[in-house]
C-alpha cells in the first residue's frame, strides 16, 4: 500500500544514501507520471446531508485522492455529471496537471460555470490536490504557500424562538471560546429563515386570501422590525466584544434590507450576510454608499462575473462562496488572491451542506490565506467522523488541521454504503408571502 510518509522520507532523503540519490534524480526529472486510472462518485447520507463525494484512483497502488462535490439540492444530477462525461475523458490522464484538467474540464461542457459542472470539477480538483500532497508528503496548505495562522477562527450559528434562549445560547458559545456567533430570531407568528420550528400562527394565516396555496408565511417587515429589535437586546444583553453575524438570505425587498443594515449600523455587526439576492447584486453599490455595516455575499455564487465587480469595486467585505459550487481548490485560491488585492477577506460558505471533505478543503484554504475573515462551522456527528476520518477537529472556537500529507481526510467506502440516499436531494422550505407569492429559499 502507498504511505505518502514513506513518499516524504525518500524525497528529503532520510531513509539513506541510496535513496537520497535516487530523490535527487528525481528531483531533476519531476514527478514520475501518474495516470488517472478511476473516478468513483460516492453518494452518502452518512451523518444526515445528502453528500457526494469523489475518489480518483491512480496508477500508483493506494495512491487516490478525495474531493467534494456536494451540491445537496441536486447530488443525483452531479453524480450523472461524473459517471456519464467526466470519468470517462478523465481516465488515463497524468494526475498532476492540476491546472490544465481544470481548465480543460471546465471548457468540456461547452455551456459552463452553472452549479452541477462545477460541483463536478470541485470533486475531481480536490482529489488531485490531495493526491500531490500525499505525493510530495506534505499537507495542501502547505502546497498552497503554508499557513499563515495556527488555527482557523469559526463563528457558531445562534438561533431561538425568543430572546432570552438566543442570549442563553450565544453565552454559552462565548464560554467555549468562540468569539463570532450568527445570530437568527423566530419573527413571533411567522415562519423564517434559520429558525427551526417557527411555524406560522393561525392568526397570521387567518390574514391571507381566499383560494390561496397552503403553506407557511413570511413576511419581510415583521422580520426587518424583530431583527432590529432582536439586536437592540442582544447588545444591551452582551454588550460589543462578542462579534455578531445576521443572514438576511436574499429574502426582503432591497430597500427594505438598505433600510435593515442603516439601521443595525449602531450595533457594530461583524457582518450582515446576502442582504441582496445574486440577481439583485447592482445594490450593493447603492448600499455600500450609505452604510457601514460591514457586508457579506456569495455563497451562491457560480460564476466569476456575479462576484468580480463586488470586489474590484469594494462593495462587499467578505466573500462567502460555496468552494465546490465554484469549481473547488483551485477557482477559491484565485478568488482569495483576486480579493487580497482589495482586502475583502474570505468567509466561505460552511454549514451541514458543505461535506466533510468540502470542510477539509475550507481548511486548507483558511490556513493559507493571508485575507482570510472568518468561518463558518459545522460540528459533525459520530457517524460522520467514522465514514469521513479524518475529519477537521474543531476546539475551543477554531478549526486545526492534522498534518497529515494531502487534504488529511479520507472516505470509507464501505461504510459510506451503510448510509444511502433516503430521498433524491435535500428539500428547502417553500415558505410564501401572505398573498401566497414565494419567497426565496
Ligand atoms: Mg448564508
Amino acid at each position: 500500500m502507498f504511505d505518502p510518509m514513506d513518499r516524504r522520507n525518500l524525497l528529503i532523503g532520510l531513509a539513506g544514501a541510496g535513496p537520497l540519490a535516487a530523490a535527487q534524480t528525481q528531483a531533476r526529472r519531476g514527478l514520475p507520471p501518474l495516470k488517472i486510472t478511476d473516478v468513483r462518485t460516492i453518494l452518502t447520507q452518512a451523518g444526515g446531508t445528502h453528500a457526494v463525494v469523489v475518489k480518483v484512483l491512480t496508477s500508483e497502488p493506494g495512491l487516490y485522492g478525495v474531493g467534494c462535490a456536494t451540491h445537496r439540492e441536486r447530488p443525483l444530477a452531479v453524480a450523472a455529471m461524473l459517471d456519464q462525461y467526466v470519468k470517462p475523458w478523465l481516465v488515463g490522464r497524468n494526475a498532476d496537471e492540476i491546472e490544465d484538467i481544470w481548465q480543460a474540464a471546465y471548457l468540456q461542457p461547452y455551456f459552463r460555470s452553472g452549479p452541477t459542472g462545477n460541483n463536478a470539477l470541485s470533486g475531481v480538483d480536490g482529489a488531485l490536490w490531495d493526491i500531490l500532497g500525499k505525493r510530495t508528503g506534505v499537507p495542501v496548505y502547505q502546497l498552497l504557500g503554508g499557513k499563515v495562522r495556527a488555527a482557523v477562527p469559526l463563528y457558531a450559528h445562534s438561533s431561538a424562538l425568543e430572546l432570552p434562549a438566543l442570549v442563553a445560547s450565544v453565552q454559552k458559545w462565548m464560554a467555549q471560546g468562540y468569539r463570532h456567533v450568527r445570530v437568527q430570531l423566530a419573527t413571533p407568528g411567522f415562519s423564517g429563515y434559520g429558525v427551526s420550528g417557527a411555524t406560522t400562527a393561525e392568526a397570521v394565516q387567518k390574514l391571507r386570501p381566499e383560494g390561496v396555496r397552503p403553506s407557511e408565511v413570511f413576511e419581510p417587515t415583521p422580520y426587518v422590525n424583530n431583527t432590529i429589535k432582536m439586536f437592540d437586546h442582544l447588545r444591551a444583553k452582551l454588550g460589543f466584544d462578542v462579534e455578531l453575524l445576521h443572514d438576511v438570505h436574499e429574502r426582503v425587498p432591497p430597500a427594505q434590507s438598505l433600510q435593515l443594515a442603516k439601521a443595525l449600523e449602531p450595533h457594530r455587526l461583524f457582518f450582515l450576510e446576502d442582504a441582496f439576492a445574486p440577481e439583485d447584486v447592482g445594490w450593493f453599490q447603492i448600499m455600500r454608499q450609505q452604510t457601514t455595516t460591514p457586508l457579506a455575499m456569495g455563497e451562491l455564487f457560480v460564476n466569476r462575473h456575479e462576484w468580480l465587480p463586488l470586489v474590484v469595486n469594494r462593495w462587499i467585505d467578505f466573500v462567502r462562496h460555496h468552494v465546490s459550487a465554484v469549481g473547488g481548490l483551485n477557482m477559491a485560491r484565485k478568488i482569495a488572491a483576486c480579493c487580497e488585492f482589495f482586502n475583502v477577506r474570505t468567509a466561505w460558505h460552511g454549514p451541514s451542506n458543505v461535506s466533510p471533505v468540502g470542510h477539509a478543503v475550507n481548511l486548507h484554504l483558511d490556513l493559507a490565506t493571508p485575507n482570510f475573515g472568518i468561518q463558518e462551522q459545522t460540528i459533525f456527528n459520530a457517524t460522520a467522523r467514522e465514514v469521513f476520518p479524518g475529519t477537521p477537529e474543531i476546539r475551543g472556537g477554531y478549526m486545526y488541521p492534522n498534518d497529515r500529507p494531502g487534504l488529511g481526510i479520507d472516505v470509507d467506502e464501505k461504510a459510506a454504503t451503510r448510509f444511502p440516499f433516503q430521498t433524491p436531494g435535500g428539500v428547502r422550505p417553500s415558505d410564501r408571502r401572505l398573498d401566497g407569492t414565494i419567497v426565496r429559499p
